[in-house]
């Protein structure tokens, strides 16, 4: 019988009234409940406080001209002193953001208070009923009254806060009462207990409504801030932590940093994996990054594979790179995904508030442009915001805003760089290289504005427009020479884009094998599956597909022997190097020999001398193309190139 006592005094301490009818909670859900509970009690307190004190001093004045005056007053002084101090304090605690959970020991500490303030209302009607006047004595019902009903609605939420009060006062009244032997005085103690019953069962239901209505609450704002996939806070949440380290930082010069992360390769996992493995990977990484940080901190995930955090309370900057250098170093172990190993890594920008921004934007934004480097500098790289990114962010934003029109303004043109065939010394075509005219900023080069054409998603507008001039451009050359167009993996996002070849070759009525797409190996990796499909179906149409900066990518092999290439180009570097390093040579010889096995054509780029060239023809090599040959040459230098007399003597063999 003790021990179920106990066991419910200690359920109703720790908030929980699932034994009592209420709903079951765990200590989480619990804290949460006890801290809005918590802030509902202070929310009143300064009124409550208020009242005790003024109610202490009406009864100091009641009993004025009782005997026990000075006792009244002294009781009246004690308790009003500690009512205004407690009414401060719990004042000067609500200025604080209200937590998100609070502690058993927290709550027992509200109940002593309440259980102290019970206790000393409670001897009022012990120490001064019998004594005082009828006037007195009146004003000490109704004082009790008023202070029972005032406890009760104050914790109307906490039933262990209400009955810590409420039961001092009410042995206080059973005490005075019985000590009269008049059967009056026992009826009003059946009432003051039929009461004090009414109440506490008011209480209680009113608490199970409550800590419903908080669980309910919980559930909605775990649907609102959370990740499903995650589970991780959401782009909500964070802002909203952000906010709030905002806050702090302006009352109380609290420092802070945001470290943004980005997945490398993420959408290489989820292309080449599907998307349930993506989601997996992403599961594995949040769960990994949360063991990375402090135990108060969540990582968030606000974007597809962006993950950011607040870090609160910096004491140095050498914290956040911790914690960054940690983030990073999650990734060393590759993940297990649906029995494949998968390699990961992430690239982290830090900003430091107040130093690199103090409103929510600036902070994002700089960290988007340490990320941007950090990115730019290779998987696993983790930078500090520099005044300088801030300045290489806006001249891309100005970039990308000049980009935006540049179709419409016709600042676009191609040229043309041919291919010779080395067997007959012959040009056979040309690649169509994109140059953007700007008006203030001069020839600015693809490497330049491609990357954010492909950010943007302005590359499916471009790359159309290269395709259809380029199109347009072989119709007036020979039949036997064909255009070579670069192809970038967002393209291929792009469904319409065989509808588009198929258009721009039928406008310009040139033959399909007339022309050649270009791609890279990092557009494989990055498209496999819809890539494959893709260029099947642009064999099927007849045009050919090429695999340009051979080498310089992974997994070349395997996608040579998967994929439909007519043509590999093996990229310049290995050109540039192979007389001077024994090992590129090898390379070249071996690609060549390879092409040449599995029946394709090879050609090499960025040949400048002619001893490269020289090299190349004792080697094999079916084509070329560099400066040796020939600049990238305007539409119509094409035609007087294929024209020169001059041009055959010179490469003939
Ligand atoms: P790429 O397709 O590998 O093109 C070859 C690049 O090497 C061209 O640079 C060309 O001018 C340059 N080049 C040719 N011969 C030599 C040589 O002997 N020595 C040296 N050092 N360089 C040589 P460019 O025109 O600046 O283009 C750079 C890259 O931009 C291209 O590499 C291609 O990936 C991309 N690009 C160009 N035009 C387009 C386009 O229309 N669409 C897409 N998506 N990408 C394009
Ligand atoms: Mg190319
Ligand atoms: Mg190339």
């Amino acid at each position: 019988m003790r021990t179920q006592l106990t066991s419910y005094c200690a359920w109703l301490f720790a908030g929980d009234l699932s034994a009592f009818g209420g709903p079951a909670t765990d200590e989480a859900v619990a804290g949460h409940i006890r801290a809005e509970q918590m802030s509902l009690v202070l929310g009143y307190s300064v009124g409550i406080m208020l009242a005790n004190a003024c109610n202490a001093a009406v009864l100091a004045v009641a009993l004025w001209h009782s005997p026990d005056w000075k006792f009244a007053l002294a009781w009246a002084v004690t308790v009003a002193g500690a009512a205004i101090v407690f009414g401060l304090q719990s004042h000067a605690s609500r200025r604080v953001t209200k937590p998100q959970f609070v502690s058993r020991r927290a709550m027992h500490r509200l109940v002593r208070n309440a259980f102290v303030l019970g206790v000393a209302w409670g001897i009022v009607p012990v120490a001064f009923f019998a004594n005082a006047a009828t006037g007195g004595q009146l004003v000490i019902t109704c004082l009790c009254s008023g202070i029972l009903a005032g406890g009760a609605l104050a914790f109307a939420t906490i039933p262990i806060a209400a009955i810590a009060f409420t039961t001092p006062i009410f042995i206080g009244i059973a005490i005075c009462l019985s000590r009269d032997g008049d059967p009056a005085y026992v009826l009003m103690a059946v009432l003051v207990l039929v009461y004090g019953s009414v109440l506490l069962r008011a209480v209680f239901v009113n608490s199970f409504a409550f800590a419903r209505r908080v669980m309910r609450q919980i559930e909605a704002e775990r649907t609102v801030r959370q990740d499903p996939l995650t589970q991780l806070p959401n782009r909500f949440a964070f802002n909203e932590t952000l906010d709030a380290a905002l806050k702090r930082l302006a009352l109380s010069g609290e420092e802070f940093a945001v470290l943004l992360l980005d997945l490398d390769r993420f959408k290489e996992v989820n292309d080449k994996f599907g998307h349930p493995a993506g989601d997996e990977f992403l599961v594995q990484v949040a769960s990994r990054l949360q063991r990375c940080t402090r135990a108060a901190e969540h990582v968030a995930r606000i974007g597809g594979d962006e993950f950011a955090l607040v870090m609160a309370n910096l004491a140095r900057p050498e914290d956040a790179l911790a914690i960054a250098e940690r983030f990073a170093a999650a990734f060393a172990e590759p993940f297990l995904i649906a029995g494949c190993e998968i390699v990961g890594a992430t690239s982290v920008g830090i900003v430091l508030a107040p130093r690199d921004g103090n409103a929510p934007l600036d902070i994002m934004k700089n960290a988007d442009a340490a990320l941007y480097r950090a990115k730019k500098a290779g998987p696993g790289t983790v930078c500090f915001f520099e005044e300088a990114d801030d300045k290489a962010s806006r001249d891309r934003k100005a970039l990308q805003a000049d980009l935006e029109g540049a179709i419409a303004r016709d600042e676009f043109f191609l040229v043309f760089q041919p291919f010779l065939d080395l067997d007959d010394n012959r040009i056979t075509g040309f690649e169509a290289l994109l140059r953007w005219q700007h008006p203030s900023r001069g020839l600015v080069p693809p490497s330049k504005f491609i990357p954010i054409a492909e950010e943007t998603g302005l590359i499916h507008e471009i790359g159309e427009w290269v395709i259809r001039r380029a199109c347009a451009t072989l119709a007036d050359w020979p039949e036997e020479i064909r255009v070579a167009v670069n192809f970038s993996a967002a393209q291929f996002h792009n469904a319409g884009i065989l509808q588009t070849i198929v258009q721009a070759l039928a406008d310009a009525k040139v033959a399909p094998h007339r022309l050649e797409i270009e791609i890279t190996e990092s557009m494989l990796l990055s498209k496999y599956g819809s890539a494959a499909s893709i260029l099947n179906a642009l064999l099927e149409l007849g045009a050919t597909v090429a695999l340009d900066d051979f080498g310089t990518g992974f997994s070349s092999l395997t996608y040579l022997r998967k994929l439909p290439f007519s043509r590999i180009k093996i990229d310049q570097s290995f050109i540039r190097d192979m007389l001077v390093q024994p090992d590129c040579a090898a390379i070249v010889k071996s690609v060549i020999g390879l092409a040449r096995d599995l029946r394709i054509g090879v050609v090499a780029e960025g040949v400048e001398t002619a001893d490269q060239l020289e090299y190349l023809r004792e080697t094999q090599c079916d084509e070329v193309q560099g400066y040796l040959i020939s600049r990238p040459v305007s539409a119509e230098q094409v035609l007087a190139l294929l024209d020169t007399k001059k041009f055959r003597a010179t490469y003939a063999a």
